[in-house]
Formats: C-alpha cells, structure tokens, sequence
C-alpha cells in the first residue's frame, strides 16, 4: 500500500473551483492507475474566505498547508474584493501564504505543444521543441527591500533598495542545478552583472556552487540579452534561473511563447519537497460559473507536483502525455479552439484527459 500523501486544495474564487474539480478528477484516476493514495482536504483562501472568515487567509487554513506534503490552488481574486482595504485583499492572502510556506522559489514551465504551435504570436519555426523552466527568486531583491521617498535638488526622489544575501542566492541556485540535472542538464543563471553589485554576488555565488554540479552545462546570460534570446532562440533554453524581478517579467515572455494562458502550470517551492502548485492564470471572472475555463493549466499543476514533490515521475509523464494526446485529437476548450462552436466545456476537457491516461 502507497504510502497516503495529504494535498491542502484550495478551490478559491472565480474559475477557481472549476478547475481544481478537474486537477481532482485527474487525482483519482492516477490512484486507479498506479495505486498511489491521496487525502485531500479543501480549505478556504481569498475571496471566499473573506467573505466567510473575515480574512484572506484564515488560520486554520494555514495550518492545514503546513500539515499537507502539497497545496494545490486554483486561483484568488475578483470585482467584488478589489475596492477593500490592503488587508482584505485576496492578493494579501497570496503573498501572506507565501511567505508562511516559506516558499522562495516560483518554477514556470513553458513548453510547446506542437498542434498549438500556431496559437502563439511567434513563428512556429522559432518555437519548435521549446521546453524550458524559469525558476524565479520569490522572497528577495527590489520587490521586498526599503522603499522610501526623500526631498532631493531636483525636487521629491523615491528609493526602491536591491538587497540579496549569499544565503539566499545559493539556496535558489542550487535548486536551479538540482532542476537541470533532472531535466536537459542546462542551466542559464541571468543577471545584470555588469551594472548591478546585487548581480555581481549573485555570479559569484553560482560560480563557486557550479562545480558541484559538473554534469550540468552553465551560461551567464545579461538580463537584457535573455530577453531578445528568448525570442530568437527560445529552444536553446533549459533552466533559467534569475533574482525576483528579473524572474518575474521574464517569466511572463516565457509564458507568451505558448500563446495561451489556459495552458501554463506552476510551482511554488521552499526547502525540501514541499510546494504549492497552481495554475498562472487569475481567477478570469469574465467567464467564471459557465463551463469555459480551460482546467490545462491546473491539471498540468498537478504534474508538477507528482514530479517535484512527490516524486511520481511516470504518473506525471502519463498526465502530460495524456494532454497532447487529447489536443492532438483536435479537442479544445474555447480559449484554444478556432471553431468555438466546436469547444468543449471545462469537464468534458477534464473527462477527457483523465479518460487518456494510461
Ligand atoms: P486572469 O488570468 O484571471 O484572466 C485574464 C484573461 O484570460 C481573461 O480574459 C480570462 O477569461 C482568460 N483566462 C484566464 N484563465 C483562463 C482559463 N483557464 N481558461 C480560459 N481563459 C482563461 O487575469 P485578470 O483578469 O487580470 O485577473 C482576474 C482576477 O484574478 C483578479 O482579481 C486578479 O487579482 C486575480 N489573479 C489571481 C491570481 C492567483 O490566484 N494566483 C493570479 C493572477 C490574477
């Protein structure tokens, strides 16, 4: 008997619950499949715990995250929270949980699915056999270090400080390499190291870890340069690691590349295997409650987490394999279809995939 892995899930607001319902379906057909076991236990998070809590992130919620091997969210947020105040916003709940998770790395995948080469706004010649991951530093850097403003001779100045500490820059590192030698064993560390001190510790940080890792081929890559390479040449790419910033936009180039937002995982990482994983999408409110989202993203979550957390390769194989076999059949939902007439629903999507795995 498998050992029973416990996943907090967290439904949240918008198409949030439609598409966690399907990340579950996918769930229950891998323990048919593999006889794996899971607990899974939902907590309330965002909108909907403000509403029935008073707070984004309840306690009891929290407690039931750090108790569970993984979290799997759906999305947060929408109009009816937007006008609150900082501390009853959904997205104070999303960084709040972050931060309590201990979670300082974000993971982006973005990988081509060759029958939807032509639903991205890049040349399908240019795309063909991406398959790279953004590791993104989530707790440091210029997003989280003072931030002031001052009178100076040129009238009111604002301050935004860059701070990084080696600790904090070989955890992430190392990660990175860890990652890499999974995958095509190519690490690309980005940085601004000609211009910023934050960049230069961060290189020489992985310069001195790089030799740890001997079978993984390593390239500094200039921040500005990554991002004209990731359009040009976005096949070369394996693993990019990068500083919050940095991370954060480029990640978003990457995720263009797929050319739709439906279809993109992610995860959320602190030390050892604990994560939290979710889709990149929001909570899209415009199509919330009528069958429309696309549940990829959150499904393909999943995978994620049976490969990092879990270690369950061969079940996150069969679930990514059973993603492109479904598309490869022309099935998709409306986000992705040419003929919308022709979309299928969220759980005929969901029904679909979990049909396909083997
Ligand atoms: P969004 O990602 O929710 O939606 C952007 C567009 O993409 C919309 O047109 C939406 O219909 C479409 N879309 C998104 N996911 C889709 C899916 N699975 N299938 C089909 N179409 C999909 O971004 P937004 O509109 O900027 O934000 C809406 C709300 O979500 C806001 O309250 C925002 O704060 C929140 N948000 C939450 C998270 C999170 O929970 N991690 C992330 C981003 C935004």
């Amino acid at each position: 008997m498998a050992e029973v892995k416990k996943i907090a899930v967290i439904a949240g607001d918008g198409i949030g619950p439609e598409v966690v319902a399907e990340a579950e379906k996918i769930l229950k057909r891998t323990e048919e499949l593999y006889g794996y076991s899971f607990e899974t236990e939902h907590v309330l998070f965002g909108g909907i715990a403000i509403d029935e809590k008073g707070t984004p992130l309840p306690e009891d919620t929290l407690k039931v995250c750090k108790s569970a091997d993984a979290v799997l969210l759906g999305a947060v947020g929408g109009p009816k929270w937007d006008s609150n105040p900082k501390e009853l916003r959904p997205e104070t709940g999303l960084l709040g949980i972050r931060k309590e998770l201990g979670l300082f790395s974000n993971l982006r995948p973005a990988v081509i699915f060759d029958c939807l080469k032509d639903a991205s706004t890049l040349k399908p010649e240019v795309l063909e056999g991406t398959d790279l991951m953004v590791v993104r530093e989530l707790t440091g850097g210029i997003y989280f270090g003072e931030k002031f403003r001052r009178e100076g001779e040129g009238g009111q100045e604002a301050v935004d400080t860059c701070v990084y500490n080696v600790q904090e820059v070989e955890r992430i590192v190392r990660q990175a390499f860890e990652i890499a030698q999974k995958r095509r064993k190519k690490l690309a560390s980005v940085d601004k190291a000609n211009v910023l001190e934050t960049s230069r510790l961060w290189r020489e940080v992985v310069n001195r870890v790089a030799p740890e890792y001997p079978d993984v081929e390593l390239e500094h890559v200039l921040v500005d340069n990554c991002a004209m390479q990731l359009l040009r040449r976005p096949s070369s790419f394996d693993v990019i690691v990068t500083e919050n910033m940095f991370g954060d936009i480029l990640s978003d180039e990457a995720a263009m590349l797929t050319g739709s937002i439906g279809m993109l995982a992610s995860a959320s990482l602190g030390e050892g295997s604990f994560g939290l994983y979710e889709p990149v999408h929001g909570s899209a409110p415009d199509i919330a409650g009528q069958g429309l989202a696309n549940p990829i993203a959150t499904i393909l979550s999943v995978a994620l987490m049976f490969r990092l957390t879990f270690g369950y390769d061969k079940a996150a194989d069969a679930i990514e394999k059973a993603v492109a076999e479904v598309l490869d059949a022309g099935h998709r939902t409306a986000d992705i279809a040419v003929d919308k007439s022709q979309a299928l629903s969220t759980s005929e999507m969901g029904d679909l995939i979990a049909a396909a795995m083997k």
